[in-house]
């Protein structure tokens, strides 16, 4: 006997999704993120209450175990992991959710035997074949992103065309198992060569690629779970599943566009192959030009001087975790009396939000957070931008040199501002691998250097003034 009937199931059902939707609202803007969050959270718990409420469970230990192995596990991860191992803990929840849908399937396929419906059969075999190979994606992303293998593209003579066949033997599979239900042995090479593509795929594709990779996983997972939903007919799996699916998918197009990349580069293109030489410093035999290097204590000169600075953060401000220094410099200028304000690419570092979750973590106001589209018009009317470890969204080439991979990538206007102060260690490209042309130009400083040691400087150099 249900606790709850059909038209109370359907009321909470409407009312989670509700909440989902509501979620992505507020998640579309910082100041309202955190109660996106809450939102969610709400959302899946009334899902979930509502449909143990609706259904006569059997075997309460199991529902128990796995509550309890799901709270134990959970917690622990979601307060101790710091924000900048994020993209990591994504992935992994994420290979766990895609690996629950598809083990699902498999338990739903075994029930329906021996007469499973060619509709349900193909429904199923789809769902699985997502669901397993964005597991072995997820786990592989996870691995890059935490370091566990190496970050470089896993690149061989062939390699899509041995991927495509491997995906074809799956493909295969599931169409076999659709004309043929009882074959239970295809189910298993369906998974076995779903499993093989997953972990090719992401192998073969660049560490600093993997939020953009788990996007694109993530819409995969959303699609698998609404097909499962449709198998079960479950309401609350399909909706919550498209919305997944779909909000992964613009999320993926938004980032490759900011990038001004395809899905196919992405997928394909196995940006990072080139290893970069690490170590050409501002004297090293690589670069040919010079540059202008100074110290701290020429840029606090500098900053004595100026009434408007801009900041540009990039990745090198998270590796150096050099948030709170950054917002150490805004706070003294600003008691100086200079406007300092935050210039925010789309994609600077390397996961969506990157710079916001960070700054936001070192306490600095939303209001100093000026997007890419409303601090370019700034730029020429700035005395000083100082770019804090960023480097290709930057970088002029994306307006002016078609051969670059940059072009017609959107970059921040830095150039046009009248000084320009890189804060970097040495004189390497940054993700893309070109070289910026703003280095060498006659109102570039260069201040070599971990962002966190040289900032730290400045800071104490501007407070003895
Ligand atoms: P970049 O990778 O272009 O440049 C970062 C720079 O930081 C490097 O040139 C590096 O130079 C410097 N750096 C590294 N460590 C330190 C340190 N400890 N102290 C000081 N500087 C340091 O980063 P951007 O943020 O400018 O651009 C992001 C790039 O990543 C774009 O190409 C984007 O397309 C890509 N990307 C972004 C994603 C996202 O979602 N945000 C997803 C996937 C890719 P040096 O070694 O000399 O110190």
């Amino acid at each position: 006997m249900s606790a709850i009937n059909a038209n109370e199931l359907l009321a909470m059902y409407i009312l989670a999704v509700v909440l989902f939707i509501l979620a992505l609202r507020f998640m579309s803007d910082i100041k309202s993120s955190k109660y996106g969050n809450w939102s969610a959270s709400l959302g899946m718990l009334v899902a979930v209450v509502a449909t143990l409420l609706a259904y006569t469970i059997h075997q309460t230990d199991y529902l128990v175990g796995a509550l309890a192995v799901g709270l134990i596990l959970g917690t622990p991860i979601a307060l101790r992991v710091p924000t900048t191992a994020l993209p990591q803990r994504t992935a992994m929840s994420q290979a766990f959710g895609s690996l629950a849908v598809a083990l699902v399937g498999v338990a739903e396929y075994h029930v329906d035997l021996p007469h499973v419906p060619a509709f349900t059969m193909a429904v199923l075999a789809t769902e699985m074949t997502l669901g397993f190979l964005t597991f072995a994606g997820s786990c592989i992303a996870f691995g890059k992103l935490q370091e566990l293998i190496p970050g470089r593209p896993f690149v061989y003579p062939g390699k899509n065309f041995v991927s495509l066949a491997i995906l074809a033997v799956a493909i295969a599979a599931a169409v076999y198992l659709v004309a043929f239900p009882t074959q239970g042995i295809a189910l298993y090479v369906l998974a076995a060569f779903a499993l093989i593509f997953g972990f090719l795929l992401v192998m073969g594709i660049g560490g600093a690629d993997m939020p953009t990779v788990i996007a694109i996983l993530n819409s995969y997972t959303g699609m698998s779970a609404a097909a499962l939903g449709f198998v079960l007919n479950n309401k609350i799996l399909i909706v919550a599943g498209s919305l997944d699916g779909s909000s992964g998918f613009v999320l993926a197009v938004i980032m490759s566009q900011a990038m001004n990349r395809s899905f196919t580069n992405v997928l394909f293109g196995g940006v990072g192959a080139k290893k970069v030489e690490k170590g050409a410093g501002p004297t090293g035999a690589k670069e040919a030009r010079p540059v202008q290097s100074y110290s701290p204590e020429d840029v606090a000169t500098i900053l004595e001087n100026a009434t408007k600075v801009v900041i540009v953060p990039g990745y090198g401000m998270a590796v150096a975790q050099a948030q709170h220094t950054v917002k150490e410099l805004s706070d003294i200028l600003q008691e100086k009396g200079v406007d300092v304000k935050f210039g925010i690419h789309p994609v600077a570092g390397r996961m969506p939000g990157h710079m916001n979750v960070l700054l936001a973590e070192a306490q600095v106001p939303y209001e100093q957070l000026w997007e890419m589209e409303r601090i370019n018009p700034e730029f020429p009317n700035t005395d000083v931008v100082i770019v804090v470890g960023a480097n290709d969204v930057t970088n002029p080439a994306a307006r002016t040199r078609p051969e670059s991979p940059l072009y017609g990538m959107p970059i921040m206007n830095v150039d046009k501002a009248r000084t320009v102060i890189f804060v970097k260690r040495s004189m390497n490209p940054g993700f893309s691998g070109a070289d910026n042309e703003l280095f060498y130009l006659p109102n570039t400083w260069m201040v070599f250097g971990d962002a966190k040691k040289v900032l730290s400087d400045l800071v104490a150099d501007l407070k003895a003034d």
